[in-house]
């Protein structure tokens, strides 16, 4: 849609990344008029989302929600892949490995179990044989989930924003301002002087959201500097590609990675969070001493990488809240704007069941829950979903 066209809609949707993508899809499905506004471009390389590549998972420990939104995510990624003749999601497995009386996964493995998810509890005796790639040193049990894998998720927000144009959701470029004042929104301004009018406004702005509302969200949206390595793997070697090599996640050392997918290389992340950044500004280099760090693990997990080289970088930023449990809720001074992100580290699996209950929300069909509202959002950090 260009600047001078003017059009009246039902809801805009602001930030077409996973989140904001997924949204505007459900709410042009259920008949809504609806425009998706966005700064940059769909999924762009500062973007939460404009990484190559996420993970997707069933395992939560005990939070059966996202079990059961993963589960459901899974299906409508594959359904969408599947209508637009892209392979978009590779079914490599998902590996989680824990140390002895490792709550978290028993949990996981209850919860697996009750949502009759398919799973493998591995002993260290079997991972050993099993992969004779990796060192499984300080590990003692594995739970593996052989139809869970990786989306290629900037591709895969693409997919979703040209699928959304399909069926009819008009899109933007422009950069929203914050509304100001109280009570109901009837247009929103832009930077660039416009205005857009329409029924409902839902700020799906990811990392942005703590710049959008600084009073608000600025102490309880935390963006983390978070650093990813693809190392390239030895010639002529299938190891560290799948079948072979799953995606697969060291509890205790706090490390993921996946296999060699489209040739790529060897993926590997440190799941801690990094420092706080603006993701606007912040620099798109990795630090050297984190380079060496990735080379020294990749190096003892997987000796025969020894020396690999780092062949691709990148540089995100996870946009985490307080708990790790998304923020979908209401503006406390405007009764149809809405804000919808804090992803943590964990949403981007997650787009198509939380765009679908957004669409629920904004429709008046569903209510907020209580451990997405802005009340449980605190401006401490104490991670509990991972
Ligand atoms: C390194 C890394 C690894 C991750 N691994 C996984 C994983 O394995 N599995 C998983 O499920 N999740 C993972 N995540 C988390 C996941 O990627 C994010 O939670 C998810 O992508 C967040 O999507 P979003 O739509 O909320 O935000 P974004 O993708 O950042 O989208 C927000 C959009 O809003 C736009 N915007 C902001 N302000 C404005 C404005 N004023 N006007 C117009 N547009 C605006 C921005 O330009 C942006 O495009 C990972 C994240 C990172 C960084």
């Amino acid at each position: 849609m260009g600047k001078n066209e003017k059009a009246s809609f039902d809801v805009v949707v602001i930030g077409a990344g996973v989140f904001g993508a997924w949204t505007a899809w459900h709410l042009r499905k259920r008949g809504r008029r609806v425009l998706l506004l966005e700064m940059y471009g769909p999924a762009h390389a500062r973007a939460s989302s404009g990484g190559e590549s996420r993970i997707i998972r069933m395992s939560y420990g005990a939070d059966e929600i996202y079990t059961r939104w993963s589960q459901h995510s899974l299906n409508q990624w594959k359904q969408l892949f599947a209508a637009t003749n892209e392979k978009l999601f590779h079914e490599t497995g998902v590996l989680w490995l824990g140390a002895e009386r490792s709550e978290y996964l028993e949990q996981s493995r209850a919860n697996l179990q009750l949502c009759g998810v398919k799973h493998e509890v591995l002993e260290k005796r079997e991972l050993e044989s099993k992969y004779t790639q990796i060192n499984f040193e300080g590990v003692s049990r594995g739970l593996f989930e052989p139809q869970s894998g990786v989306l290629l998720a900037r591709r895969a927000v693409n997919c979703t924003v040209e699928s959304a144009l399909r069926i009819g959701v008009l899109t933007r470029i422009a950069q929203a301002v914050a509304p100001q004042g109280r009570g109901r929104l009837d247009s929103l301004e832009l930077a660039d002087g416009d205005r857009i009018s329409a029924g409902q406004f839902v700020f799906a702005c990811g990392p942005w959201l703590g710049k959008v509302f600084p009073e608000l969200l600025g102490p309880r949206i935390f963006p983390t500097r978070q650093e990813v390595f693809f190392f390239g793997t030895p010639p002529g070697d299938v190891r560290f590609a799948s079948p072979c090599l799953p995606t697969w996640f060291f509890q205790r050392d706090e490390v993921y990675g996946m296999p060699d997918i489209e040739s790529r290389g060897l993926k590997l992340a440190c799941d801690i969070h990094g420092e706080r950044i603006d993701p606007d500004t912040q620099s798109r280099i990795v630090s050297r001493e984190n380079a060496e760090w990735a080379s020294q693990y990749v190096a003892n997990r997987f000796p025969a990488m020894k020396g690999a080289p780092i062949v691709e970088t990148r540089v995100c930023q996870y946009e985490n809240t307080s708990s790790g449990d998304f923020l979908i809720d209401r503006h406390p001074n405007f009764s149809n704007v809405w804000l919808v992100g804090g992803g943590s580290g964990h949403g981007f699996k997650h787009g198509p069941a939380l765009g679908e209950h957004v669409a629920g929300l904004v429709l008046g069909e569903q209510a907020t829950k209580q451990r997405f509202s802005l009340d449980a959002k605190l401006t401490q950090q104490k991670r509990a979903v991972h």
